[in-house]
């Protein structure tokens, strides 16, 4: 069962990622070159990006991929509204990529490990590529049934394009390329950090299947999610600070909304997990050895797949 948003809904978000992405590079560069920092416009593009941020992380990530606290329907919306401006497409779509990742993480079905195809195609090359615009509907079953996520999975680019008219109206061309350009990229990139150089730099507490890491500088640009070590071992859990030091904005503005009564049920890990985090055991080197070897396996396997079908040789299951 494959594909959810209909072709047409593919069709325009595919041109709509490649000169979109570009173009919003270009306007970021006009800002800073033509614009220069006027203190307001920074303060906007700044306040644009927490919040936008704090939906991405907050609702994208910890709320519909991982559901790890309660909501209402019409919070629950609002959070995916908000993250349908940080153009990074739909929140169903975005939910069974990330459940894949977790799933596969750093294997050969993994859609963005820095491990299988690099660093560049693990941080953007995926988005702007059209092998995966569409997705499995049996990985976000929870998701699919409420026909208002469905459409704004389908038709993201409307919150984006009534982003760019209004900052158009209220900024001119200064508004929109300070406050939508200069913010969006920045937030584009910031994402995606978690899923290149979280693999890559930073420390690993616990002893994943992955290659994830902690990063205390990634955590602060994503506002509580450099800790991806932590969270690839206890994914359920809302807080992904595990320990006090461990800065994680996100947690703390869904304690406030708990105590508001806007979020609820907020999960924490367990004592055991936090036991064995504050031991520090290393990754055991037999293990890290194992995954590397299964992610070199993978990609040789793929490889083989290829020339067979270059030269197209039966693969040894149809031969049989
Ligand atoms: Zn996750
Ligand atoms: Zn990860």
């Amino acid at each position: 069962m494959r594909a959810a948003a209909g072709k047409r809904g593919f069709q325009v978000a595919r041109h709509f990622n490649l000169v979109g992405i570009a173009a919003m590079h270009l306007g970021a560069v006009w800002a800073l070159w033509h614009y220069g920092w006027r203190p307001l416009d920074v303060a906007i593009a700044v306040g644009f990006y927490v919040l936008r941020m704090f939906a991405i992380t907050g609702g994208y990530h910890r709320y519909f991929s991982h559901r790890t606290f309660k909501t209402s329907r019409v919070f629950q919306f609002l959070l995916a509204l908000v993250g349908t401006t940080a153009t990074q497409k739909g929140p169903i779509w975005w939910a069974a990529i990330h459940r894949r990742h977790h799933r596969e993480s750093d294997g050969p079905n993994d859609v963005h490990s820095p491990l299988q195809r690099g660093f560049w195609y693990s941080h953007i090359g995926w988005v702007l590529s059209a092998e995966h615009e569409a997705y499995d509907e049996r990985e976000v079953r929870d998701l699919v049934k409420y026909p208002e996520l469905r459409w704004l999975d389908r038709w993201h680019v409307v919150p984006v394009v009534a982003t760019i008219a209004l900052t158009l109206a209220l900024g001119g061309m200064r508004g929109l390329t300070w406050w939508y350009c200069v913010s969006t990229v920045a937030l584009l990139h910031g994402t995606f950090t978690i899923n290149s150089l979280s693999h890559v730099f930073g420390k690993r507490r616990f002893a994943t299947t992955d290659d994830s890491r902690n990063n205390w500088l990634l955590a602060i640009v994503t506002m509580g999610e450099g800790w991806h070590n932590n969270h690839h071992r206890w994914q359920s859990s809302t807080n992904q600070g595990f320990y006090w030091w461990e800065y994680d904005v996100t947690y703390w503005i869904l304690e406030a909304l708990s105590l508001a009564g806007v979020v609820s049920d907020l999960r924490t890990p367990p004592q055991k997990v936090l036991d064995e985090g504050r031991r520090g055991t290393p990754a055991p080197f037999r293990e890290v050895v194992a995954n590397k070897l299964d992610a070199v396996a993978g990609q040789a396997s793929e490889l083989g797949e290829k020339v067979r079908d270059a030269v197209s040789l039966p693969s040894p299951a149809d031969a049989e």
